[in-house]
C-alpha cells in the first residue's frame, strides 16, 4: 500500500523522544513506522495526530493502534484502545480478540466479557482464541455467572470440546472455586492432556482439596502422560496443605528423579512444603542446595523460620538476603513481621514495619497491618494495637479486629474485648469463632448471663462455629478427626485410648482447663469429657496407638490449638517420650520433653 506523505518538515509533528537516528526519522513517511519506538500514551496520541493531519487515519491504522495499546495494557492504554475500538463500525473477531487479550492483563479483566456481550449483535463467530481469553477473564474476576453463560454459548457453538477451550473452561470453574462443575467438565473429556490435568489439579490444590489433587496425580502417573513443573507445584502445595511429611519426602524423591529440581519455583515450593510439614531441617537443606535463589525462595525460607518460632534466624536470613543483593518484596516483609510477632520481637518488628515504605518502597497491605496487630497483641500491648487499627490509613477489616479480639482473650482483657467485639459486629456478625472467643472470655469471669445471651444471639442469627478438625499421618495415610468424633472406624478403641491417656496425664499433674467450656449448666465432669475428645487429642492418641515408640507424631489442626490441648500435648511429650509437632492455623508447636517451642507464646 503506497501512501503518499508530505515531507516531514512541513508537519507540526512534535519530535518523539527516541534514539532513532535522525536520517531514519526524516525519511520515514509512514506514521506507524514510529509505533515500535512509542513508550507512552502521549507519544501514541502524537502518532495518531500525525496520521489524522496527514489524512492517513483509516481502519487499518486504527487496528494497528489498538493492537499496540493492547500489547501494553495499562488502564490508560486500554481506555484509549476502547475509544478507538468504538470508532470501528463493524469490528471483526480478530480485533475483539486483541481487546480481550489486553483486558485480560489489566486489573479489570471482566471488561472483556462486558465488551463481548455488547458487540454480539455484530454476528461475530468466536474462534479458538475468543473463548479462552473470555474464560480466563471470568476466572480472574471470579465471575461464575458470566463464565456459565460463556460455557452455554460454547456448547451451542460446538466449541466446548475444542482442545483450546476445555482446559480454560476447567480453569474458569476452578478460578471461581466451583470444583464440582470443573470436575464435570474434566470427566467429560475422553483423553485429557497434561494441560487439562494441570488445570484441575491446580484447582483442587487452590481450593484446599489436596486429597483430590493427589488422587488425580496418581491417575496422571498411571497414564502415558508426563507431569510438568506446573503439576509438581500443585502436588507439592497439596502435600503442604495435608502436612504429610512422608508423602512430601516421596514427592521430593520424584522431583529429583525426574529433573524438576532444576526449577527455582519447584524448590521454593519444597521449602514451603517441608516447613509446613514440620521439618525445618529439610527446608534448610533444600534452600542450601539451590544454585540460584530469587526473592520468593528467600521469602519462603524466612517464612519457614517464622512459623517455627525462630525469630532471630528469620531476621539473620533477611540480613543475608540483603547482603546477597536480593530485593525483598511484600511477602518477604510479611515473613519478617510474622517472625517478630511469633518470637515476641516487638521492637525489631516495628522498625521493619516503619522502614518497609521508606527503605524498600513497599506499600503495607492489610496482611502487614494484621501482623502488626498480632505482634502488639501477643506482647500484651493491647491498647497500642487498638490505636494502631483506629489510625490506619485504610478501613480496617473484621479480620484485623478479630486478631485483636484473640489477643484480648489471651490476656483476659474483657473490657477492651467488648469494645473490639462492637467494632467486629459493625463489619461482620456472621463469624462463629468471634462469639465463641467472647463467650469464653465472659465464662472465665463467671458472667454466665452474658454467655447465655451470646449463645441465644448465635441461634437467632443462625451462626455456627467451625468444627475443630485435626489430621495425623500414619503409614502414608492421612486420618482426620473432628472434636467429639465418632465417625472414625477405630473410634471406640480411640476413645478408650484417650480415657487411658487422661488417667496417665492426671497422674503427671494435668488439670483439665474446664473454664474453656463455657456452659454454665454443665457439670465439671461433662466439661471435662467435652475437652477430652477435642480433635487434636484424638489425633495425638491415634498417633500414639499406631506408630512405633519414639517416633515423632505430626498433627495438623484447622483452627488454633486450645490452651488445654497445648498443656496436654506438653505432658504427653514428656510422659511418652515422643516429639509431637502440631501445626495449627497460626504456627507450629514442637512439643518435646514437656516443653513447647512456642514457649507458651502463641
Ligand atoms: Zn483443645
Ligand atoms: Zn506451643
Amino acid at each position: 500500500m503506497a501512501i503518499p506523505a508530505p515531507p516531514i518538515s512541513s508537519l507540526s509533528f512534535p519530535k518523539l523522544n527516541t534514539d532513532t537516528p535522525k536520517t531514519h526519522t526524516t525519511h520515514s513517511p509512514y506514521p506507524l513506522s514510529l509505533l515500535p519506538k512509542c513508550t507512552s500514551l502521549k507519544e501514541l496520541k502524537q502518532i495518531q495526530a500525525h496520521a489524522i493531519k496527514s489524512h492517513l487515519q483509516n481502519g487499518f491504522i486504527l487496528i494497528k493502534l489498538i493492537n499496540f495499546c493492547t500489547l501494553n495494557p495499562t488502564a490508560s492504554f486500554m481506555d484509549h484502545a476502547r475509544h478507538l475500538f468504538d470508532q470501528i463500525p463493524h469490528p471483526d473477531i480478530l480485533l475483539f480478540n486483541h481487546m480481550a487479550r489486553g483486558y485480560a492483563r489489566t486489573s479489570t479483566p471482566i471488561q472483556a466479557v462486558a465488551l463481548f456481550s455488547q458487540i454480539r449483535c455484530f454476528s461475530l463467530v468466536p474462534d479458538d482464541y475468543t473463548f479462552p481469553s473470555l474464560l480466563k477473564a471470568c476466572a480472574a474476576s471470579e465471575a461464575l455467572e458470566e463464565g456459565k453463560q460463556l460455557h452455554c454459548l460454547a456448547i451451542k457453538q460446538s466449541q466446548s470440546d475444542n482442545i483450546y477451550v476445555y482446559p480454560t473452561l476447567i480453569s474458569m470453574y476452578t478460578g471461581c472455586s466451583d470444583m464440582d462443575s470443573a470436575r464435570r467438565v474434566f470427566d467429560r473429556i475422553l483423553e485429557p492432556c497434561v494441560v487439562t490435568y494441570n488445570s484441575i489439579i491446580t484447582g483442587y490444590a487452590r481450593c484446599s482439596q489436596p486429597n483430590e489433587a493427589l488422587s488425580l496425580f496418581r491417575e496422571l502417573q498411571a497414564s502415558d502422560l508426563k507431569p510438568t513443573d506446573v503439576t509438581m507445584l500443585s502436588i507439592i502445595s497439596s502435600c503442604a496443605l495435608l502436612g504429610a511429611l512422608d508423602l512430601g519426602k516421596w514427592i521430593h524423591d520424584y522431583v529429583r528423579q525426574n529433573g524438576f529440581d532444576q526449577y527455582v519455583k519447584v524448590n521454593t515450593a519444597l521449602i514451603d512444603m517441608y516447613a509446613k510439614c514440620g521439618s525445618l531441617d529439610d527446608a534448610v537443606s533444600v534452600f542450601e542446595c539451590m544454585a540460584f535463589r530469587d526473592t520468593p525462595a528467600w521469602s519462603a525460607m524466612i517464612m519457614a523460620y517464622a512459623i517455627h518460632g525462630h525469630g532471630h534466624k528469620a531476621i539473620s536470613m533477611f540480613e543475608e538476603m540483603r547482603r546477597a543483593r536480593v530485593q525483598p518484596d511484600e511477602i518477604t516483609i510479611l515473613g519478617y513481621l510474622y517472625a517478630c510477632s511469633h518470637a515476641g520481637l516487638v521492637e525489631e518488628g516495628c522498625r521493619c514495619f516503619y522502614s518497609m515504605r521508606n527503605i524498600y518502597g513497599i506499600i503495607p497491605r492489610m496482611k502487614h497491618y494484621g501482623c502488626m496487630v498480632d505482634m502488639l497483641g501477643r506482647a500484651g500491648r493491647l491498647v497500642d494495637a487498638y490505636h494502631f487499627i483506629e489510625e490506619l490509613p485504610i478501613k480496617p477489616t473484621a479480620i484485623l479486629w478479630r486478631t485483636l479480639l484473640s489477643a484480648c482473650s489471651s490476656h483476659g482483657n474483657l473490657e477492651l474485648g467488648n469494645r473490639v467485639m462492637e467494632r467486629i459486629f459493625e463489619l461482620d456478625d456472621s463469624h462463629g469463632g468471634d462469639y465463641v472467643i467472647f463467650s469464653n472470655m465472659c465464662a472465665r469471669v463467671g458472667r454466665w448471663e452474658d454467655v447465655n445471651y451470646i449463645r441465644k444471639l448465635m441461634k437467632t442469627k443462625g451462626v455456627t462455629k467451625v468444627p475443630g478438625c485435626s489430621s495425623v499421618e500414619v503409614n502414608n495415610v492421612v486420618h482426620e478427626f473432628f472434636s467429639g468424633d465418632g465417625t472414625h472406624i477405630e473410634y471406640r478403641k480411640l476413645h478408650q485410648a484417650v480415657d487411658d491417656l487422661f488417667e496417665k496425664l492426671k497422674l503427671g499433674g494435668y488439670v483439665p482447663d474446664t473454664f474453656l467450656v463455657s456452659h454454665a449448666d454443665m457439670k465439671d465432669v461433662e466439661k471435662e469429657a467435652t475437652l477430652r475428645y477435642h480433635s487434636e487429642k484424638l489425633a495425638i492418641a491415634f498417633g500414639l496407638l499406631n506408630t512405633p515408640p519414639g517416633t515423632t507424631i505430626r498433627v495438623v489442626k484447622n483452627i488454633r490449638i486450645c490452651g488445654d490441648c497445648h498443656c496436654a500435648a506438653k505432658l504427653i511429650s514428656a510422659i511418652f517420650k515422643r516429639q509431637i509437632i502440631l501445626r495449627d492455623v497460626q504456627r507450629f508447636h514442637h512439643f518435646r520433653d514437656g516443653n513447647c517451642s512456642c514457649g507458651d507464646y502463641w
